[in-house]
């Protein structure tokens, strides 16, 4: 495996397997490599012939009040986990590689990035995320580019930016990858502390009692994310929201009808934390269903 530094030695070596018709899968990670981020790279690596990782604490998608500064950092053992996955490059610029002095575009999606962790963490979020994704695709040029569904709204963003700029690339999905008692993996996970590690279940315990009772045919939003904070509350965890959105402008859903993404997001001791679930109704609610 190669670690790269510069974008010209980056846009070399996808030159070089794009002239030999090798197809090319990005997937972009800001490190402190996980199970979440190793599954992005074992599906592309099936699905193409150049793997390239980026790694990039991209700093503008970060608010003054973040942990942008402590966020984790460890490129030796990130390097080491992703060559074991066969990965062929890793992207690790500077961040003055990226944004050089008197950089002046920001990608900006409106509708799908004011709400949820657009709404919680600032408009600011989502433009950063979305200039450096864009810069990463035309630097790295791939075929296919990788995400974890657990930055479902990320996602969202990313396709709406790969449809209204015609960028050529593929998004693909991945399933969101949990710890053994249901904590989905984040990198954040290290900042809980042996009690708020405990209470964090809470987030996905809530979200699987609301999956289960939209399979019972209960459909009312209330109803749904009540479930959610009920357990969040049991866990003394208070949401910055759970909202059922539309899966495709995230509009609020009052009454589930086929299929909806169901998002949380709280702070638990050091980290906030998100996850999500996409609900389903798939039957008629049961008789005396209160909405
Ligand atoms: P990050 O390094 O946190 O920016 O994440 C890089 C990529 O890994 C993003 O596409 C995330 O959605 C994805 N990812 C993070 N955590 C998980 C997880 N638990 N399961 C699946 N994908 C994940």
């Amino acid at each position: 495996m190669k670690i790269l530094r510069t974008i010209t030695e980056m846009r070399a070596a996808v030159r070089e397997a794009r002239a030999a018709g090798r197809t090319v899968g990005l997937v972009p990670t800001m490190g402190a490599f996980h199970e979440g981020h190793l599954s992005l790279m074992r599906a592309a690596r099936a699905q193409n012939d150049l793997v390239v990782v980026s790694l990039f604490v991209n700093p503008t998608q970060f608010g003054p009040n973040e942990d942008l500064a402590a966020y984790p950092r460890d490129e030796a053992r990130d390097a080491a986990l992703a060559e074991a996955e066969g990965v062929d490059i890793l992207f690790a610029p500077t961040a003055s590689e990226i944004y050089p002095d008197g950089f002046a575009t920001s990608i900006h999606v409106s509708g799908i990035t004011e709400v949820l962790d657009g709404a919680a963490r600032g408009a600011f979020h989502f433009d950063g995320v979305a200039t450096v994704v864009t810069k990463l695709f035309g630097i790295v040029r791939p075929d296919d580019a990788y995400f974890g569904q657990k930055d479902a709204q990320q996602i969202m963003v990313v396709r709406r930016v790969v449809r209204d700029l015609d960028l050529d690339v593929r998004i693909v999905a991945c399933p969101i990858v949990r710890e053994p008692d249901g904590l989905a993996m984040s990198s954040r996970n290290v900042y809980l502390d042996e009690r708020a590690r405990r209470r964090a279940v809470a987030l996905s315990r809530g979200l699987d009692q609301a999956s289960a009772l939209a399979a019972d045919g209960f459909r009312d939003a209330l109803t749904l994310t009540g479930a959610v904070r009920r357990m969040l509350a049991h866990a003394d965890i208070e949401p910055e929201y759970v909202e059922l959105r539309s899966l495709d402008d995230l509009s609020p859903v009052s009454e589930l009808d086929g299929e909806a993404l169901l998002a949380v997001a709280a702070r638990v001791g050091g980290a906030r934390l998100i996850d999500n679930h996409i609900v389903r109704f798939e039957g008629e609610p049961p008789a005396g269903e209160q909405s």
